[in-house]
Parts: structure tokens; sequence; C-alpha cells
């Protein structure tokens, strides 16, 4: 299996080359080909499985297949439970997409939030962010979720430990309706169960 062969474009090919991967991972040959296709995926992914490319991949694909108006609003979500791993995850972004028209930003706590409303004003096709600073910036209204077409909830696990529930649950209420849901856990317990079956519509569920 090839990455090619999994539906991917040129660009991506070759971003995903020069990273030095010679073939795709369980988890990216079993959901990519769903994810390209237009369907939620709930997958069971632990870290160092390859997940963040098996996502972002396809995602970028879809971004950049579209034509971009003047303003761009931002398409694509993914909230991830820890500053750590949203500034893991827009580093994969970028670099997956370096030869696309893509623009992507990062936002979470911590750090001064006058750079990161810059960036959100300057138009950004994917957003990463953890949950907490992404609402402050909605109240400030320095972010908008209404033109959301993929929302990916990535270490979904963690972000029940962590208390999120909550927040998600409001961010996706400033959603559109019709939109990709992925949402990746490393375990199934009840709760994430319940929380899947609130966010996903008849998800494909991918095991590695
Ligand atoms: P992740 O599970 O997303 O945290 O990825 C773990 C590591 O695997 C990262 O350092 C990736 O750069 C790397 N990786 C992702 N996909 C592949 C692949 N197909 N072949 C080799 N390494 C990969």
């Amino acid at each position: 299996m090839s990455f090619k062969s999994l539906g991917l474009s040129d660009a991506f090919v070759k971003a995903v080359e020069e990273k030095g991967y010679t073939k795709p991972s369980p988890i990216q040959e079993k959901a990519i080909p769903h994810i390209l296709e237009g369907k939620d995926v709930l997958a069971s992914a632990q870290t160092g499985t390859g997940k963040t490319a098996g996502f972002t991949l396809p995602v970028l694909q879809y971004l950049s297949e579209t034509k971009h108006q003047k303003y761009r609003p931002i398409r694509a979500l993914v909230l991830t439970p820890t500053r750590e791993l949203a500034a893991q995850v827009h580093d994969n972004v970028r670099e997956y997409s370096k030869y696309v028209n893509i623009k992507s930003a990062v936002v979470f706590g911590g750090v001064k939030a006058a750079s990161q409303i810059a960036t959100l004003k300057r138009g950004v096709d994917i957003l990463v962010a953890t949950p907490g600073r992404l609402l402050d910036l909605h109240d400030q209204k320095a972010v908008s979720f209404k033109r959301i077409d993929v929302f990916i909830l990535d270490e979904a696990d963690r972000m029940l430990d962590m208390g999120f529930v909550r927040d998600i649950n409001k961010i996706i209420s400033y959603m559109p309706a019709k939109r990709q849901n992925l949402m990746f856990s490393a375990t199934f317990s009840k709760e994430i169960k319940k929380l899947a079956s609130g966010i996903l519509r008849n998800p494909v569920e991918v095991e590695t």
C-alpha cells in the first residue's frame, strides 16, 4: 500500500516522502480513504501510531481542493487537550501542507492572546486549538465557527480526564450541524462512547 493508492495527491505524497515515510502506517491505511470520502470516523489510536498524519493529510487535501475566497474562514478545527499536543499537531500541519496553499494557526492558553488574535484576523483555513483559549477567543469575537466543515477531536480520552466535555460541547454548539467529524481516542470507556454518539454521525470505526 502506498500513500498515493490511498487517494492522496502528489503534493502530499511528496511532503510525506520528504519526511522519510516509506509507507502508510496501519491507522493511516484504514482511516485516510474514509476521511477523503467525507465520512465521520471514530478511531482508536495511541500516540506514536501516526494518527496525526492520518487525519491531517486527508483534511488538508480536502481544504486544498476548494478555491480560496479573499477572506478565509476557518473550515477545519482540531481540538487537542494540551498546548504541547496542539503545537505538535500544528507543526505536522505545516510540514504536510508545504506544497499547497493552506493557512494554518495554533492557539492555546498560557501565552498572550494578542498575536493569536492578529493571526486569526488574517484568515486561517485550519486551526489547531485547546478548548479553554479557543472559547475565550470566541467570547472576544476573534474567531467564528460558522464555516467549519471538518471537526477533529484528538485524544478524546484525555479531554474527558481533563474536564473539557462542557467546553467541547459549547464549541460544537457554535458550528454548523452539517459537517464531518473525526474523533481519536486511545481508550473507549462508556463516557467516550457517549461523547462520540453526541458528535459523530454514522461513523466508520477504525481500530489499530
Ligand atoms: P503520531 O502518532 O501522530 O504522534 O506520530 C508518531 C510519529 O510517527 C511522528 O513522529 C510522525 O512523524 C511519524 N510518522 C507518521 N506517519 C508515519 C509513517 N507512515 N511512516 C513513518 N513514520 C511516520
